[in-house]
């Protein structure tokens, strides 16, 4: 092992995150990590990830496994996103991001969807919680629900993002995407969730896959900012606008921000990590299971009969249970 492990920066439901050192040139970088024999899903986002390079997708850094308390770990390496998730900036925020930031953040997740789009792969997960944040602004991160399109693979990702033919179970492609998109707009201007009023999953699905409606629009946006979470929203995901269209779009020609100007608009960074006493840390955060079900379509079947499973999940992380195919686990 030519690398130490430092403290846990996060844990998803596949996953943990740790800082890590390269023993020989310093290097910090984080690294995703587990058990070898549960690595399935790991391994899968490892060959993802290592095709890739953009500079708005987190960088991959090799992989390798290792021997840690007498198990065998698999690890992907990638760079270290000191400033957190997009998330963690819109509570800083307290729930309201300045419109022009939010400008400068949806410009380059545009950017890495054209990319990825352009390269036959659909990310399958856009949420907050899944853009990292750096000294160059905004990156995709978490490629664990990441796919080549190809219409028998597996469906997933994350309810409250889902767009309406995800949530039917009849395709998860590109045009997904860019309804997560429109939902992450919608979180970072309100701090909320992109579906109010609804109180359980069972009604969530049943509200994205069947109704006529999109979440709604913050009336407080700019005309531009509406026009173009309109074309994200918009329910048929023939009429849903690509990236590359996004990328002509007005509000985004207008978020010419750089990643200067930008420091007066978002709020202080946390701590560096390398200001953190991170190598003698040992301490684990506390560990956030999240849930792994079955398929949206076949929750959307089973709600009549079988909604408390649901209901027990929903309660347990209402906003960031990560749905993934049992067939890919
Ligand atoms: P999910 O349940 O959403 O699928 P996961 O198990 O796939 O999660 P990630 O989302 O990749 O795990 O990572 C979990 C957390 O670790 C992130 O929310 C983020 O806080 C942190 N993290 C991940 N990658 C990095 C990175 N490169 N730099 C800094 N922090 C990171």
């Amino acid at each position: 092992m030519d690398w130490i492990r430092g403290h846990t920066i996060g844990r998803g439901s596949s996953a943990a995150v740790s800082a890590a050192k390269s023993i020989l040139s310093g290097e910090v970088f984080a690294v995703k990590s587990v058990e070898l024999s549960k690595s399935q899903l790991l391994q899968k986002e490892q060959k993802i990830l290592s095709q890739l390079s953009s500079p708005y997708v987190v960088r991959y850094m090799g992989y390798d496994v290792t021997k840690e308390k007498d198990k065998l770990m698999f690890n992907v390496r990638m760079e270290y996103m000191p400033d957190g998730t997009l998330s963690d900036e819109i509570r800083k925020q307290s729930g309201r991001m300045n419109e022009r930031l939010i400008g400068y953040y949806t410009k380059q997740m545009v950017q890495g969807l054209d990319y990825l789009h352009s390269r036959g792969i659909a990310h399958c997960d856009i949420k907050g919680q899944n853009i990292l944040l750096g000294e160059s602004g905004a990156k995709i991160a978490d490629f664990g629900c990441a796919r080549w399109i190809h219409p028998a693979e597996p469906i997933g990702g994350t309810p409250m993002f889902m767009a309406p033919e995800v949530a039917r179970g009849a395709e998860q492609g590109c045009a997904a995407d860019i309804w997560g998109l429109g939902c992450t707009i919608i979180e970072m201007a309100t701090g909320g969730s992109p579906w109010t009023n609804v109180t359980n999953a069972a009604s969530l699905l049943y509200k994205i896959a069947f109704s006529e409606q999109s979440p709604e629009i913050p009336k407080f946006l700019s005309l531009q900012a509406t026009d173009f979470l309109n074309k994200c929203l918009t329910r048929d995901p023939k009429e849903r606008w690509t990236a590359k269209q996004l990328l002509k779009h007005p509000f985004l020609e207008e978020s010419n921000l750089n990643s200067t100007s930008i420091q007066h608009f978002a709020t202080s960074s946390p701590t560096s990590i390398l200001d953190q006493d991170i190598w003698n840390s040992v301490e684990e955060s506390e560990s956030t299971t999240l849930q792994t079900v079955s398929s949206p379509l076949q929750r959307v079947r089973e709600l009549g009969s079988n909604s408390s499973e649901l209901e027990r999940i929903w309660n347990d992380d209402e906003r960031w249970i990560t749905i993934r195919s049992s067939s890919s686990e």
